[in-house]
């Protein structure tokens, strides 16, 4: 088997060897055909092969796991045998085939819609979920008889592996709906072929805490089911089908980073204060409440972004107060008194609550997400409004508004939200009076006019993804301009240090939760801004730390503002990389 290698954007470091595990859009490449009767007996038997020939392939894998191999693994395989010899899958298209005259392809598929209609009829929630198992394994017998199965490791490659082999996940695509499922699973290492370094799919990868990669092209159609593959996050780099001496290079280079990442833990009870005595907070980003967990052994000291959204997901009907009072009640309980800032739901672009769901509109990053959508609703913004409330009553809760670009959005904001502590009072129901309200600074216009944004709410918070992509008019979800991303790009760095100065001159608190903080080759320059709140995924905390504790604010300042000074990208981008020298210089004086 050649090796090779493809390049993409890594979007959450660390390396991963595994097994490929393609999340297939075969069934999107059924089409529907009528056959003449002299070959439906034909059909019906490539039918019967494909299945056989399924099977065949599974129970091979079964026998190649050994002893050690996850007990899920081999679970999932005999679910998937146990379903291709239930009649429903195994006999129920041959007659679809005989009496429709049509391709088995397209049988198979009707099937399997129906029986994933029944399934989505049951109450039980793990059962329910089954449906994803006859989804894949029909997938399965569709690539079968569609002529491109699925490949096997051989034996030696396997052997090759480390004691547990685990699954790489390969998808062309994967909305972010869909990768919050992943979550319950465990996978190696995460990779797509589309996607920009700070789209919802990336960061959720980010937060499945493996190594990722996204905007790799082709990797679904040029790697098969079942390969040997590297992941290098860090580099953005796959490997495909390694020899023996890359697979020993790159084990050792996986030890070490292992050994890195032990290494930081030395520092998670430590403070994050520079080494002149200022204090910055190291905030977490979530988006369900068991992430707290995540948060808690990274020793952040406070929540900066709780997305909602991901409450609302892969569901037909939206959670009802109830169900968000204790979602939100169950976060700010864990933090026991510290800072949990809550954010609006953030429906819609990238984000819908069915990942089935057809985005109609033709530009949806600049459609009706985010606060407007909220606006828009106003009875789903109440629920929501009246269950933060509520929660405000059991923890250090704020409330923070996405997407807001004019003032009056903000205003309709407050109506409802003191609306929503009318219906409360009335109820003599308990809640937090004077609950913080902040706004996310993520539209050029809101960073521009952040004075009068900070005049009139409690705190800011800039989201950066959004700043970034409306400031430099790339989709970030569009793998063809991912290149075009640069958080460094001046603009975007004038508009950061906008906000921030509005903050200062308001005495209003200012911090970055967008990706940027949590990328540590920009701490330095971030708080040499002026920013003293970071918040970022959980696991990139300690990096963020290390880079504080080596910082020294009075050189940092001056050489910021010399940045900000800047206009040519080209021009910024080596001095950044100097103010990260610079301090640490200073930690290890040369001799
Ligand atoms: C942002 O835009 O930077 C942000 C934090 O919000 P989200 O990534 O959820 O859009
Ligand atoms: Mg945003």
């Amino acid at each position: 088997m050649t090796s090779f290698s493809i390049h993409g954007v890594g979007v959450s470091s660390g390396i991963a060897i595994g097994q490929a595990h393609l999340i297939s859009n075969a069934l999107l490449e059924v089409v529907h055909y009528q056959l003449p009767m002299h070959l439906i007996d034909d059909e019906i038997k490539r039918f019967s092969d494909a299945i056989a020939t399924v099977k065949y392939d599974l129970e091979k894998i079964n026998s190649s796991l050994r002893k050690n191999a996850p007990a899920e693994l081999s679970a999932f395989i005999g679910t998937h045998l146990m379903m291709l010899s239930d009649k429903s899958l195994s006999e129920a298209p041959k007659k679809i085939i005989q009496n429709e005259k049509c391709n088995a392809e397209w049988a198979i598929k009707l099937q399997m819609d129906e029986i994933v209609e029944q399934f989505e009829q049951i109450e039980d929630d793990y059962l329910r979920e089954r449906k994803q198992d006859v989804i894949q394994v029909v997938e399965r017998v569709i690539k079968v008889l569609l002529g491109h199965p699925s490949q096997l490791a051989t034996e030696q490659q396997l052997s090759a592996l480390s004691e547990e082999h685990k699954l790489i996940l390969v998808a062309h695509d994967i909305s972010p709906a869909d990768a919050i499922q992943f979550k319950q699973h465990e996978f190696a290492a995460f990779i797509t072929d589309v996607g920009g370094i700070t789209s919802h799919t990336a960061i959720l990868a980010r937060s499945l805490n493996i190594p990722s990669i996204v905007a790799l092209q082709k990797a679904r159609d040029l790697i098969r089911d079942g390969e040997i593959i590297i992941v290098d996050g860090k580099q953005g780099v796959v490997i495909v089908n390694p020899d023996k001496n890359i697979l020993t290079e790159y084990k050792l280079r996986q030890e070490q980073w292992e050994l890195e990442q032990q290494k930081l833990q030395r520092i998670k009870s430590t403070k994050a204060v520079t080494l002149d005595g200022i204090n910055i907070d190291l905030f977490a980003n979530i988006e369900v409440p068991d992430d707290v967990t995540a948060v808690k052994a990274a020793g952040a000291t406070g929540i900066g972004l709780y997305r909602t959204e991901f409450l609302f997901m892969n569901r037909r009907e939206m959670p009802d107060e109830e169900e968000q009072f204790i979602a939100y009640k169950k976060v700010a309980e864990a933090m026991k008194g510290d800072v949990v800032i809550i954010r609006t739901l953030d429906l819609g672009a990238d984000k819908q609550m069915n990942p089935d769901t057809v985005v109609t509109c033709a530009n949806p990053a600049l459609g009706l997400r985010a606060i407007r959508y909220c606006l828009s609703e106003p009875q789903i913004f109440h629920t929501q409004l009246r269950a933060l409330l509520r929660a405000s009553h059991f923890g250090n809760i704020k409330i923070l508004v996405p997407m807001l670009s004019t003032l009056s959005e903000l205003r309709q904001t407050k109506l409802l939200l003191e609306r929503a502590k009318l219906s409360l009072r009335k109820q003599g129901v308990l809640f937090n009076e004077n609950i913080a309200l902040g706004g996310m600074i993520e539209i050029p216009a809101a960073a521009i006019n952040a004075e009068a944004f900070a005049s009139e709410l409690d705190f800011l918070s800039i989201g950066t993804n959004d700043l970034i992509q409306y400031t430099l008019a790339i989709d970030r979800t569009d793998d063809a301009v991912a290149h075009l991303y640069n958080p460094l790009h001046p603009s975007v760095l004038k508009l950061i240090s906008m906000t921030i100065k509005a903050g200062e001159k308001l005495g209003k608190s200012v911090s970055v939760c967008g990706e940027m903080a949590g990328d540590a080759k920009l701490t330095k320059l971030l708080i040499g801004m002026g920013l003293r709140q970071l918040s970022m995924h959980p696991s990139h905390i300690l990096s963020v730390k290390q880079q504080i504790l080596h910082s020294q604010m009075s050189a940092l300042s001056a050489n910021s503002r010399k940045i900000l000074n800047l206009t040519d990208i080209e021009k910024i981008e080596p001095l950044v990389a100097k103010l990260n020298r610079i301090a640490d210089l200073r930690m290890h004086p040369r001799p």
